[in-house]
C-alpha cells in the first residue's frame, strides 16, 4: 500500500489531483466559475454602453437639420466636422473606458 497523503476525497495522491475524478471536477467548477465571474463583468461592460446608445432617444433629442447646423457654425468659423469629431472622441473615449475597466476586471478573475 502506498503512503502518500491522499487529495481531500480520499482517493487520490494529494500531489497530483489528475488521479481523483472529483479532484478534476472541482478544478473544472473552480475554471467554470472564474469563466461565468469574467462573463458577467463583459456582460455588465456591454449592457453599460447599450444603456449609454439609449440615452438619447430620437423623441428626445430628434436629429437637428445639419445643413443649418453647420452654416451657423460656419459663420461662427467653427466646422461641423470639428465638433462630430469632438463628439466621437468623447463618446470612443467613454467606450474605451468601460471596456478597459471590464477586462482588467476579468483579466483578475482570471488569476
Ligand atoms: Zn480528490
Amino acid at each position: 500500500m502506498s503512503t502518500f497523503p491522499k487529495c481531500k476525497h480520499g482517493i487520490g495522491d494529494a500531489n497530483n489531483l489528475t488521479e481523483c475524478k472529483e479532484c478534476q471536477l472541482d478544478d473544472l467548477q473552480a475554471e467554470l466559475d472564474k469563466l461565468k465571474a469574467s462573463h458577467d463583468r463583459q456582460e455588465e461592460a456591454l449592457r453599460k454602453i447599450d444603456n449609454w446608445a439609449k440615452a438619447y432617444p430620437l423623441e428626445v433629442f430628434p436629429e437637428p437639420d445639419f445643413k443649418k447646423v453647420a452654416e451657423v457654425l460656419k459663420a461662427a468659423g467653427i466646422s461641423l466636422d470639428a465638433v462630430s469629431a469632438s463628439n466621437m472622441r468623447h463618446v470612443i473615449k467613454g467606450v474605451k473606458g468601460i471596456a478597459e475597466q471590464a477586462l482588467k476586471e476579468a483579466e483578475k478573475i482570471g488569476e
